[in-house]
């Protein structure tokens, strides 16, 4: 498989937005002078860019790089999943080495099953099974086999045995116990972002971390019987199909955590989204997710938007309300919501919010790469409790202005956050200075750590 290809391939499309991005908000900045039609060279730069994607995804088709990735993708996804089957299912559970972990304190769902996922990757790199305690779950008392299926099918239970508490994570002890939802920053190599070493090698991805994330979750994240009879009923209700864009538009109580944003914000990238598409095949209906904790906002793009299909139901929005929740309604709301978010083919919302991150997680479990397909209004992806994240320089940066800060090739960047206007933010490790920078002069390191590699498990 041609993995330099494929990685130049979606380095280049996306420069050609970080360009778009520039281009569209100096020029934005011109219209306030007045001097120069303005929306003519925002509307011919966004053509000129459309086009440009859609040469790239020919290339990339013609070059038959895709189905190669593709294929590869799958099967790697394939075995990770058959290895998390082989760790949660063993043969004598008395004697199984576990890691013991509980859902059963006040958060939401997306930072209970993230979670869950820390635990789940403790296990992969300790050879261990995860025993979950859902006893107490302010979701639903009836605990977690209520709406999932269970992470094992022959290990339950973390009884008997010796303890030791996370961080410590000896071998010689039987159980690891996470005592509450304590992240250890200072914790072993193995904590996000690390890959596995021998997926990451073969792995064709803009994004390995997120993909290996996005496994971990898809083998939790597994609606029951009486669940996926819900959802595929509720799917018909709605009429969900392609295309469709999932957006989340998240306010209520996260309002003193990230700043809420307006409805054209998000409209604004379902628009792009759809006028990039019909360059490539005819569309017919724009069909978009609606996924919110906030009542009237459906209501609202509806009336704004009349020329898109807004799937999505007041029934998930009140059961999201801050009050409302911690129910059964409020669990089957947001696994609801999450699952069409997570199976629409580009996603907006904001990284901030852990159901955004899950659902572009979960997205990249298919086997396309679908690192591109989302647009964050704030923050850029990252995992609670993770290790720096270092981006890389890949070309030189001499500051224009006083806020920017120098690059030179080779150079370590701590992001703190992308602007999505050309510019990042961030430390240079070198020279310890803070401030803009142009995004497409970096790229992020994968951080990789020697996972075992369980050679039993066979496809
Ligand atoms: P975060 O606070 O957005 O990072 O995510 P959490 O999952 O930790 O907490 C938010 C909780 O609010 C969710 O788990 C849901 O219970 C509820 N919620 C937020 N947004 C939505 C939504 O779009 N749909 C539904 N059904 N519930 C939501």
């Amino acid at each position: 498989t041609n993995k330099p290809y494929a990685s130049k391939h979606r380095h280049i499309l996306n420069n050609i937005e970080e360009f778009w991005f520039y281009v569209q908000s100096e020029v934005r900045k011109l219209k306030k002078s007045n001097a120069v039609d303005v929306d003519k060279i925002l509307d011919l730069t966004s053509q000129f860019k459309r086009s440009l994607m859609t040469d790239m995804e020919e290339l990339g088709t013609l070059a038959g790089g895709d189905t190669l990735a593709e294929r590869q993708n799958r099967r790697l996804g394939e075995l990770v999943q058959a290895r998390l089957r082989h760790i949660q299912n063993p043969r004598d559970c008395k004697t199984a080495r576990k890691v013991s972990c509980q859902i059963n304190w006040a958060c939401g769902f997306g930072c209970q099953l993230h979670h869950v996922t820390y635990c789940l990757i403790i296990a992969y790199a300790t050879n261990r099974t995860l025993v979950l305690d859902s006893t107490g779950w302010n979701y639903h008392s009836g605990g977690w086999e209520e709406m999932f299926e269970p992470l094992s099918q022959t290990c339950r239970t973390a009884t008997e045995g010796s303890v030791i508490y996370w961080p410590d994570h000896k071998p010689d002890k039987q159980i690891i116990k996470l005592a509450s939802q304590t992240y250890s920053l200072s914790g072993p190599g193995f904590i996000p972002r690390a890959v596995p070493q021998d997926i990451a090698q073969e792995l064709i991805h803009g994004e390995p971390i997120v993909w290996w994330v996005g496994q971990i979750v898809k083998y939790i994240f597994k609606p029951n019987a009486k669940v996926r009879a819900m959802l595929s009923h509720h799917a018909q209700q709605i009429g969900f199909s392609h295309p469709v864009v999932g957006v989340h538009i998240r306010r209520t109580d996260k309002g003193s955590e990230a700043a809420p944003h307006p409805i054209h914000e998000y409209m604004r990238h379902v628009e792009e989204y759809y006028a990039q598409l019909s360059l490539q095949v005819n569309v017919t209906e724009r069909k978009v997710y609606v996924a919110t904790d906030e009542k009237g906002v459906i209501m609202e793009i509806r009336q704004k938007y009349p020329a898109y299909t807004i799937l999505g139901d007041a029934s998930t929005v009140e059961a999201a309300s801050s009050d409302r929740r911690y129910s059964t309604a409020g669990l089957l709301g947001i696994i609801t919501d999450l699952y069409f978010l997570s199976h629409s083919d580009y996603l907006v919302c904001t990284f901030s919010s852990q159901i955004c991150r899950i659902a572009y997680e979960l997205l990249n479990t298919d086997h396309r790469d679908a690192s591109l397909n989302f647009k964050s209004l704030d923050d850029i992806w990252f995992f609670a409790g993770q290790r720096d994240n270092i981006q890389l320089a890949v070309l030189d940066h001499t500051p224009q202005t006083a806020d920017q800060i120098e690059l030179r090739v080779g150079d370590e960047v701590k992001p703190a956050g992308n602007h999505w206007d050309g510019f990042s933010r961030g430390t240079n490790l070198r020279t310890n200075r803070h401030g803009l920078y142009p995004s497409f002069k970096v790229i992020s390191r994968v951080e990789t750590y020697k996972f075992p590699t369980y050679p039993e498990v066979k496809l």
